[in-house]
Formats: C-alpha cells, structure tokens, sequence
C-alpha cells in the first residue's frame, strides 16, 4: 500500500530533520517544498524567480507556481511507493489543490493518508532558527548552540561549508510565523475534521521525538 504522510507544524518544528531520519529508515521519498523552491531560485527557473521575492519576505509563494512544482515532482517515479510531504500544503486551497494532484496521480491505487501534526509551543523557535545552519551539499541541518559541531562551520557527514538561509533571521521568521498561523494553521481542523489528523509531541530530543512519531505512524 502506499504510504502518503503529511507533516505540518510551525517554521523549525522540527519537520525536515524527523523527515530526513523518517526516510533513511523507510525509503519513503522526503519532498521538501521549501528546498524544492530555494533549488529553482539557485537555477533561476521562471518558477524561482517569481518565489524568490516571496521567499524572502517569509510570505508564501503563488499557489499555482507552488502546485506546479509538487505536482511534477509527485509524478516522478521514485515516490510512487510513498512519500513524506513536508511543507506543502500550506493553506486550506493548496489542501484542495492537493486533494485534486493526489486523485489523478494515485487513480486506482491503495494508499493510506496521515497528516501529523508537530505540536510545540513556538516560543523556543526563534531561537532554533536564527541558530539554525544547514549542508547545502547533503541536506544535514545543525544548531549551533544545542548540536556540537566537529570542525566550525564544515557539515559532520559530508565535509561541505554550512550555510545560514536568508530566511532565517528574526525580521523574516516572525513574518513566516504570522503566515503559518493566519494561512497554515486553519489545516489543523481541515485535517481532523477529516480523521486524517495525528497530533505529535514535537517536544524533547530529536530522538524521543522519532520514536514517537515511529508510533503514530504506525
Ligand atoms: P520552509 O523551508 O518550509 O521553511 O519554506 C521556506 C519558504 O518557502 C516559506 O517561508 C515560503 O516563502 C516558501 N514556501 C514553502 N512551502 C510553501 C508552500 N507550500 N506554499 C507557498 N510557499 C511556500
């Protein structure tokens, strides 16, 4: 059967490092919107330029530019076995858009759906993202005040220079925050009104954490 969850929570819940574990273990293939957006903007695809100023102001990008990019990538062969979808969708419409890619793509198909929700107070994720630096190589994430770093600035598993992300200072979140919670928010009632919903404890180690959310998916 095919496996199709959906993680969503606040900026820096904790979603892309419980995906990146979650996948190593379960080949279920990792699609992360925001990394899909920032490799168009890199590229300077017609879709990159236009995220790019949305991007940047923490604001969310077109919807019909944002579905075009998921679409197409739920359409590749690799994640035709399962996949974690973190990031998208954002809104109540991008869920409906969603729901519509999700009816073609999988026609006729066995498929099990669980949306988890990453349940955490947001008052430490300021702090989780303005330390917050990233391998633009590998995808690994750090923090450089609660995850010692071998060598200062180097990622531990690949060796590549990390990188803050423009987006992740503190003018920028609080305006991704107010988006998250008048935009992304609303979703949590969509979903459960759907017996979809999962609620995650996003709080503890990142290994409590998965441990718990190896249990609600089960
Ligand atoms: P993230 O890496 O998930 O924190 O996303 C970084 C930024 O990419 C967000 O602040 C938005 O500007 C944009 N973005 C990511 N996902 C979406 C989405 N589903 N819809 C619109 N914009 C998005």
């Amino acid at each position: 059967m095919k496996k199709e969850l959906i993680f969503m929570g606040p900026p820096a819940s904790g979603k892309g490092t419980q995906t990146k574990k979650l996948a190593a273990e379960t080949g279920l293939v990792h699609v992360d919107t925001g990394s899909l957006l920032r490799e168009a903007m890199a590229q300077g695809t017609e879709a990159g330029k236009i995220a790019k100023d949305y991007v940047e102001r923490g604001a969310l990008v077109p919807v019909e530019v944002v579905a075009q990019i998921i679409k197409d990538r739920l359409k590749q062969d690799d994640v035709q076995k399962g996949f974690i979808l973190d990031g998208f969708p954002r809104s109540i419409e991008q869920a409906e858009m969603l729901d519509d890619m999700l009816k073609e793509i999988d026609d006729g198909k066995e498929v099990q759906t669980k949306v988890i929700y990453f349940e955490i107070p947001i008052e430490n994720l300021m702090e989780r993202i303005i330390y917050r630096r990233s391998c633009p190589k590998c995808g690994a994430i750090y923090n450089l005040k609660t995850m010692p770093i071998k060598q200062e600035g180097i990622c531990d598993a690949c060796g590549s220079e990390l990188v803050q992300r423009k987006d992740d200072t503190e003018e920028i979140a609080k305006k991704r925050f107010d988006t998250y919670f008048e935009q992304t928010a609303p979703l949590i009632d969509f979903y459960n009104n759907r017996g979809l919903l999962v609620r995650l404890d996003a709080t503890g180690s990142i290994d409590e954490i998965y441990n718990k959310l190896k249990e609600v998916i089960k």
